[in-house]
């Protein structure tokens, strides 16, 4: 089926006859088995959209009450995606700079949206090289819950259940991939929409509003204000850029903004400087604004170095698995500038904002894993693509 799976067809779907396989029962069983750790880790746009599902305003930053939801749904560990993206930037911008010395297949393409990555393995099966090898975060993140964590912690990772609270369809197919295992083991073991996690809530009695906030678990609730944007169209790369221009130059960057990368223009081209060298940029959100940018990288005419692209427009804020609205609100609320607002916010008020700053990650890379894109790093963060020429229209 020639589907990317983003689930943007349930969110306009105007009959409501459209909607995602649940995992619900899946999860409500793992919780309720004894022997099964069950960790849950929620993506960055969850926090500014699940709030709506129960009459908040649109973008209201829920992240404490989310939290204390999850603990009561009885999670065993709560933990953050955004450090899962910490990851993914650490991993992406090395390999952006080791690509961009060595002019290896560039533009080098962001891959943390599944609907892209199928997009571009239907469609353009010839330019799959161009893709970061890196595994999407709450991916990179399951295989270091039953990895790292696990051994830490004395867990039989065989015993870990792994849940994913995405704004996104496409990541319950994701998982599934059979390049997304570790040791015969799925880094993720279930997904289940902003959507789903209402549900769950609502099944559970939980009167949400009057919950109180709580915080993620240790010892992995530590994220940065950039994997805090990474919901946002323009977010990946303005995180990337972050870390980048450090890694390039050695120097601290001092304007952690690039309002280049910001706003909701389909297409979004910038040069940046970084040090003595001008990088160019692109960021396409919406696979129609995708398509235009392989064109241009299938006949040779982007000179861009580095390309963010979201199958969702907006990206996923307004993924496939977020709240749904009425059209009457689509047409006359700016949802996605709403939601992302309350992202930037979050951003702005972080203590850290760079992803190789986060100190959570610099233990485990000096305990475990060692540096980014090095055995072991590849070994459980990073994926690799397959051609379905198939499928090509
Ligand atoms: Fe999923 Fe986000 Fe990609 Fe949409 S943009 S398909 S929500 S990862």
């Amino acid at each position: 089926m020639n589907c990317t799976f983003c689930g943007q067809c349930i969110e306009s779907c105007p009959t409501g006859a459209l909607h995602e396989k649940e995992n619900i029962n899946d999860v409500w069983a793992k919780l309720k088995d004894p022997d099964t750790y069950v960790v849950v880790q929620t993506a960055p746009s969850i926090r500014v959209a699940l709030g709506e599902e129960f009459g908040m305003e649109i973008g209201t930053n829920v992240t404490g009450k989310m939290v204390s939801a999850l603990k009561a749904l009885g999670f065993d560990k709560v933990f953050d995606t955004n450090t899962g993206a910490d990851f993914t930037i650490m991993e992406e911008a090395t390999e952006f700079v080791k690509r961009f010395k060595e002019n290896d297949n560039l533009p080098m393409t962001t891959s943390c949206c599944p609907g892209w990555v199928r997009f571009a393995e239907m469609e353009y099966p010839e330019s799959l090289a161009h893709l970061s090898s890196c595994k999407s975060p709450h991916q990179m993140f399951g295989a270091i819950i039953k990895s790292y964590y696990a051994e830490k912690n004395n867990i039989d990772p065989k015993n870990i259940y792994v849940v994913s609270v995405m704004p996104c369809i496409a990541k319950k197919y994701e998982r599934q991939r059979e390049e997304m295992k570790v040791n015969g083991l799925w880094d993720v073991d279930a997904v289940i929409t902003t959507r789903e996690l209402a549900r769950m809530i609502k099944q559970a009695n939980i009167e949400f509003d009057k919950l109180e906030d709580q915080t993620f678990d240790n010892p992995m609730e530590e994220a940065t204000g950039a994997a805090a944007i990474f919901g946002v169209t323009g977010g990946v790369m303005e995180a990337a850029l972050r870390t980048a221009y450090e890694l390039i130059t050695g120097e601290e960057l001092k304007k952690l903004d690039f309002e280049e990368v910001r706003g909701n223009k389909g297409i979004k081209k910038a040069t940046i400087k970084i040090g003595d060298k001008e990088v160019k940029v692109a960021v396409a959100h919406g696979l129609g604004n995708a398509r235009k940018v392989m064109e241009e990288i299938k006949n040779g005419t982007a000179d861009y170095s580095f390309v963010e692209v979201m199958a969702c427009p907006g990206g996923c804020i307004m993924g496939g698995g977020q709240p749904i609205k009425s059209s009457k609100i689509r047409m006359t609320t700016d949802i996605a500038a709403k939601r992302a607002a309350a992202m930037y916010s979050i951003d702005e008020r972080s203590v850290i904002r760079k992803s190789h700053e986060n100190p959570i990650l610099k233990e485990i890379y000096k305990e475990y894993i060692g540096k980014p894109g090095e055995h072991k790093a590849h070994e459980l963060l990073h994926t690799h693509y397959t051609p379905m020429e198939e499928y090509r229209i």
